[in-house]
Parts: C-alpha cells; structure tokens; sequence
C-alpha cells in the first residue's frame, strides 16, 4: 500500500513536470497574417494636442501610414500605473486592481487580478518582451510571463528615454520578439517639472520623437519592420503640473497604429460611434495575435483601423 501510494504520487510529480517542459503549443491563427509582431509604445503623460503642436516627423510619417485618433480615452484616474495597467490587460481599474502608482514596500509581489497581454502572449507560445523607464512597472514583471525585461531597479527608480531606447533596440535587435511594450517616461517628467503644455515639455516630446525614430530603425536592422504592427499611445495626458481625475485633459490620449493590413492616413474620428479607449490597445493585439477575446474585457478590437479586418 505504502509503495503503491510513492508510485501514484511519482506518476503525477512526472506528468507536472512532463507538461511543464513539453514543447510550447503551436502559436495561434492570426486574423491579419502579414502581421507578425506587435509593438506597443506608450509615451507617459503625451497630451494629444501637445503631440500634434510638436515638431515630430517620427510622428507625422506614422499618421501618413495608419490609423489614428487624437481622441483616444484612458481611464478616469489618469495616472501612470492604473491606466499602463488597464491598456495592457483590457480592463478598468476596478477589475484589475492596480490602485497605486509607486512602487510599495510589499512582503510580497503584487500583480494585477487580470493577466497582461504580455502573459497571454506567453501562453499562446509568442515571445514577450517590456521596456519600462520607472521602475513601479514590475507590477506587469509577473514571472514567467516575459521573455526579455529591462526595468530600473531601485525602488521608485526611473532612467530616461535614450536609456529604454537603447534597452527596446538591444532586445529588438537580438530576439525580435512577438510582442513587445516600451514605456518612455520623460514627458511627463518634464510635464511634472515644467508643466503639460509648456515649452521645455514640448522639447520633451521632440526628443521622444527622435527616440522613437531610433526604434523604426532597429525595426528595419532587425528585418522586421514590414511585418510588426506598431501602436503609439499614451497612459494620460495633463495639466498645469500634474494629471488626475477625469479632467479632460488628463484623459485624452493619442492611439496611432502603424504597419501592413492598416489602414493609411485614416482619422478613426470619422466614425461617429467609435471611441477609442485605453482597454483597446489590449483588445486590439489580443485579436492580432489570435488569441480570444476574454468575455470581462472592457477593450474591444480597433477593427476600423485594418483593411479586410472583417
Ligand atoms: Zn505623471
């Protein structure tokens, strides 16, 4: 009796560590097949009139080719780790449960109720991959669920834009990932220290532009370029020197999606009843990625942007 009962429990201990290492599934059917790789980048505290005032041809060149709104909504609260929180995994705050915006002194870690896309991505057999320029972002650094990670790590750390593009472009450049999330943080640093609209901001944002422009490049030394979807949006945007609940200009936000299937130079504003909302960036490369649509999202997919999308 007493070996019968070893034998069982070895069975089960083999059969865990069977699946565990057995070969990742075959990745998932893609709705839009010419789109191998999504890029989300999300510019923290970019204003969407702020964008648009600035003299950023990374910017202007990506409107040309896709799809955009100027429009785009984050979540009520409108600060950093909620809302990252919300485009990500699809749902509100509420659902997610990322209230705080610093990095707290937890005995243990404390990850979202809802998994990132980062982590569906994952599961589904695609590499993943984050860049983030304020370390509060390993609330999304759930194990197991990235790749390839670059955070600063100090407790509420932060390194600025040339260092997260240096980061994005090593990783880029050395695995192309499926998917990956780059969070540059300096305009609302500056917006905090300056002010959202100010002159020392808007060269901020010049300058994000020309980091963003560092990225398309080792998107095209990589190979990669004409197969990745890239989305350019924003956490919040703000005013005076700070951002916070439901003013309006915390809550608008950019939403720029660039790369094959989509559409070229197309205000999604010309559809009355779309509006574009934070939740959507996940939604959106959730379909891309053929993974399901999870029935308590919020985020539903920007079809409108893609040609032949349905
Ligand atoms: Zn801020």
């Amino acid at each position: 009796m007493r070996y019968s009962l070893i034998s069982v429990l070895w069975f089960l201990c083999a059969s865990v560590w069977g699946a565990e290492n057995s070969p990742p599934a075959a990745k998932p059917v893609r709705p839009l097949p010419a789109i191998e790789h999504v890029v989300i980048i999300s510019v923290d505290g970019l204003r969407p009139d702020c964008a648009l005032l600035a003299d950023m041809p990374t910017l202007r060149s990506m409107l040309r080719d896709g799809a955009y709104t100027f429009w785009a909504k984050t979540t009520a609260v409108s600060i950093t780790l909620p809302s990252h929180t919300s485009m990500v995994t699809g749902v509100v705050p509420q659902k997610h449960a990322i209230h705080w915006n610093e990095d707290l002194p937890f005995s243990e870690p404390v990850y979202p109720k809802k998994p990132t896309v980062m982590e569906m991505a994952k599961q589904a057999g695609y590499t993943t991959a984050m860049v983030a320029g304020k370390s509060k972002f390993s609330a999304l650094n759930k194990p197991g669920t990235l790749d390839y990670v670059f955070l600063p790590a100090a407790l509420n750390a932060k390194v600025g834009n040339a260092i997260v593009a240096d980061e994005a472009i090593k990783i880029i450049e050395a695995h192309k990932p499926d998917l990956l999330f780059i969070h540059f943080p300096d305009v609302d640093s500056v917006g905090h220290a300056k002010g959202w609209g100010s002159h020392p901001q808007r060269a901020a944002i010049e300058q994000t532009g020309k980091e963003l422009a560092r990225v398309f490049a080792s998107l095209d030394r990589a190979g990669i370029r004409n197969s990745t979807l890239v989305i350019l949006t924003a956490d919040h945007g703000g005013q005076g020197l700070t951002h916070g609940v439901d003013d309006a200009r915390s809550r608008h936000i950019p939403w720029v999606a660039v790369g094959p299937s989509v559409k070229k130079d197309y205000d999604l504003t010309q559809l009355a009843s779309l509006e574009v909302r934070t939740e959507d960036t996940c939604a959106t490369t959730c379909w891309l990625l053929g993974l399901p649509q999870k029935d308590y999202f919020d985020g539903k997919p920007v079809y409108d942007a893609f040609e032949k999308a349905r």
